[in-house]
């Protein structure tokens, strides 16, 4: 949107976005996508000129199937581990969800077959690194850091990049009818806490927030949407 380094590559994958944040040797990627999708995940890797061995981190930004359902297969492919904050990590091994709180009328209307998702057995594991409300992303070459932005869920996390670009997972989504606008998350465990992360996120004054379900969108919008 603005003159600068892009340093974010989007991966659509079907109803959610994955991304790539680039670093000095390699790369980390915030979300896997839904279960099954390596295919989709391959073909995104050869349309974007890089191979899955460049892979150093799968960073997860929630516990939800649509962000944590491809983890373990994408980790068996590209090699890398698998890290999630300690209070949404219960998911990956169980596979069971805690109960989705709808919260707008995209919400009530998709949340009775929502709620029924089970992570299937065979994308169940046990993740490598169970975070707790931060990670230092130099640590695998990007230049960033991930930090705490609860309420969508406890364990949510977002990722602000030195270049100024924002990767906050389901923080604030962009949906139908608001196609391009933010709105508030479509299930959210506590709203006020949501609030707050949003009032963190725009904090680290990112130039541009990428969203996991439409976006992207500018702080301005944001701050806006949510009278902050
Ligand atoms: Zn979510």
């Amino acid at each position: 949107m603005k003159n600068g380094t892009y340093n974010v590559i989007r991966f659509r994958m079907q109803f959610v976005s994955a991304y790539l944040l680039r670093g000095r040797d390699g790369y980390v990627l915030f979300d896997s996508g839904y279960p099954y999708f390596e295919r989709l995940f391959k073909r995104r890797c050869r349309q974007n000129g890089l191979s899955a061995d460049q892979i150093r981190l799968i960073l997860l930004s929630h516990g939800h199937i649509d962000h944590v359902g491809g983890a373990r297969a994408l980790s068996e492919l590209t090699g890398a581990p698998v890290a999630i904050d300690r209070r949404d990590a219960a998911c990956l091994t169980t596979g069971r969800f805690a109960p989705l709180i709808p919260r707008t009328w995209l919400g009530w209307l998709t949340t009775l077959a929502a709620n029924r998702q089970v992570l299937p057995p065979n994308c169940r594991f046990t993740p490598d690194i169970l975070l707790d409300g931060e990670l230092d992303l130099n640590e695998y070459g990007v230049a960033g850091r991930a930090f705490h932005t609860p309420g969508h869920t406890q364990g949510s996390l977002s990722v602000i990049l030195d270049s100024g670009e924002a990767v906050i997972g389901d923080a604030v989504m962009v949906n139908f009818p608001f196609l391009s606008e933010p709105s508030y998350p479509i299930y959210a465990d506590d709203l006020d806490q949501v609030r707050a992360s949003v009032a963190k996120i725009l904090a680290v004054k990112p130039r541009i927030i990428y969203t996991s379900h439409g976006g992207p969108v500018t702080p301005e919008a944001v701050r806006r949407r949510y009278r902050l």
